[in-house]
Formats: C-alpha cells, structure tokens, sequence
C-alpha cells in the first residue's frame, strides 16, 4: 500500500471509518518525498532507536523503520491502532506505544524499549503541542539528535540569531542545550487535510557543552523570561519591573561593569551576553552576604 498516495489514504481511512482530529493536531502526510527526507535529515543507521511521536497511519514510521535499527512510535489516537495493525505489518523492528506522549518517562522508555542503541527523535509534530513537546525531548536528556517538522514560524523562532523579529525566549531555550539548523520547508498542499501554515523541518543536535559558564542557570532564564515579555523595554526596566530582588540601580551597574549600553534591549544579546549578566547578578549577591 502506497501511505502518501491520496486515493489509497481516502480508502483506507474510509474503510475503518476514521475521522480526522483537530485537537490531535491531525494532518497526514500525501507526498512521498516528505516523509522520506524528513527520515534521512535525521542521519540514521542500524545503531539508531527512534522515539516517533504521532505515527497517524504510518508513512513516516515505515521510512524510519527501513533506516533504523528499531522505531518506537507513541500515538493518542487508538482509532488508529486497527489501521496501523494493517500497514505497519512487516516493519519487524517497529513498536507503537498507545497512550500520551507527554506524559511518559521519555528516559526510561528509551531505555526499555530499545536497550543498547542511540537514542533520537524523529517526527512530524501535532503542532498545538510543539512547545511543550520539544521541552520535554530536551529536558529528557537521552536524545542525541531531534528532528521535527514542525509549524514554520516556530521553527523560525527556533533558529532565530539575536537581533532579529524571530529571536525570544523558547529559541534561547533550545539553543542553550541543542544546535539548531533549519532545513527545508512543506506546504500546505502535502498534507490531508491541509493545515492554513508552512511547515519547516528542523534538526537539532546536543551540545556537548552549554555555549557559555553560567553559575545560575535558573536565574539567566529569569532573566531571559523578563527581557522578552517586555522586549520593547530596555533590559535595566524589564528586569528590575519583573525579576525580584534586582533592582534598577544593581541592573545598570551590572551592565556598566560589564561594557554594555545601560539602555540595552535584550533582543540584541547573544546567550553569552545573558549568561554574563546573570553571572555579575551572582556575584553581587555573594559579596552583599
Ligand atoms: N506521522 C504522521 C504523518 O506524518 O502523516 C501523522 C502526523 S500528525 C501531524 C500528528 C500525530 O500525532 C497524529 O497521529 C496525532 O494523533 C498524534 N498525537 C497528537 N498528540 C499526541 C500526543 N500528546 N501523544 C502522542 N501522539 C499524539
């Protein structure tokens, strides 16, 4: 059975009366070349365990299967358990796990489900949920490698270098423990039903190390969090006006030790920037003690 051909997909999901969710994030793949190079951007080989979120009706499990040395395949839906019981049959080294995502123990079912291999993500996301998911691939900590299709203006976001419209907090979030790229993007029409937004496929790789030392990493996030919910203020005023226990007079000062402009915009600082202010924030604090 051809999984992208459009009038084999129509049978199918007529045959067992499926109908598609909204709130699943449900839009399945119809050209052939997507979930093909989706699979090979993600660089796989017999050593490789692949965590798939979402199979739908599997054309992308089946690619992943033929280039991995095992696919476990975590899908919501059970109204597809009867349809991908009929087109996965055969792909031996593939495992679907019903049940949801986010609420699993990504580590430890890595670990159980396929022992000894590389651990990496591969997948066309639900987009309503693309945030809270890549957190939680990150966060897990066991996957080398994570390669998502995902809605385009987040994967923008993902990538985005400081300066730019793109740049804020998530992004910073991702780059700080993964290196990103941007790879190519799919419209609309490769998808049934289609979505109204572009979608992009990223590759994300583990860093071996953070991009800069930074003694408190939760208060750099603070930092980072207050900078861009305000990012038309400078960095002293958003802050001073949202992080507790700094104030206005600590952030300019903090800022002139260092050599930035006190009217600085957090926008503009790289990650290293970032971690250096909260650093000095630190080190003020230890010396009031
Ligand atoms: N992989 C298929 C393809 O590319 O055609 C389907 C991708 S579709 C965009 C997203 C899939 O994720 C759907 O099958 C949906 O049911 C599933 N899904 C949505 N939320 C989920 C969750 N929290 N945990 C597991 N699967 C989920």
């Amino acid at each position: 059975m051809n999984l992208t051909d459009i009038n084999e997909i129509r049978a199918l999901l007529a045959r067992h009366n499926f109908r598609f969710s909204k709130s699943l994030g449900q839009n399945f793949l119809t050209a052939a070349w997507v979930p093909e190079d989706i699979a090979a951007a993600a660089e796989l080989d017999e050593g490789a365990g692949v965590l798939e979120v979402g199979p739908g009706i599997g054309c992308l499990t089946r690619e992943l299967s033929r280039r991995a040395g095992k696919v476990v395949s975590v899908e919501l839906d059970r109204a597809l358990q009867p349809i991908l019981a009929e087109t996965l049959t055969g792909c031996e080294n593939v495992e679907v796990v019903f049940g949801d995502v986010l609420k699993q123990d990504l580590p430890a079912l890595a670990e159980e489900t396929m022992p000894g291999l590389r651990h990496v993500v591969c997948a066309n996301l639900p987009y309503n949920v693309t945030s809270p998911l890549l957190t939680a691939f990150i966060e897990a900590g066991c996957f080398e490698t994570i390669t998502v299709m995902i809605q385009r203006e987040v994967a923008r976001r993902i990538c985005a270098p400081p300066g730019t419209a793109d740049y804020g907090a998530f992004g910073i979030f991702v780059q700080w423990h993964m290196e990103t790229e941007l790879l190519f993007d799919v419209p609309p029409s490769c998808f049934i039903p289609q979505p109204k937004v572009t979608s992009s496929v990223i590759r994300l790789h583990r860093r071996s190390e953070h991009p800069a030392a930074v003694e408190d990493e939760k208060l750099m996030f603070r930092l980072i969090r207050a900078a861009f919910n305000q990012r038309r203020k400078t960095l002293v005023n958003a802050v001073s006006s949202q992080v507790p226990g700094v104030t206005k007079e600590e952030m300019e000062k903090v800022l002139q030790t260092l050599g930035f402009d006190t009217r600085v915009r957090g926008e503009v600082l790289d990650i290293g920037g970032f971690a250096k202010i909260a650093n000095e924030i630190s080190a003020g604090k230890s010396t009031d003690l």
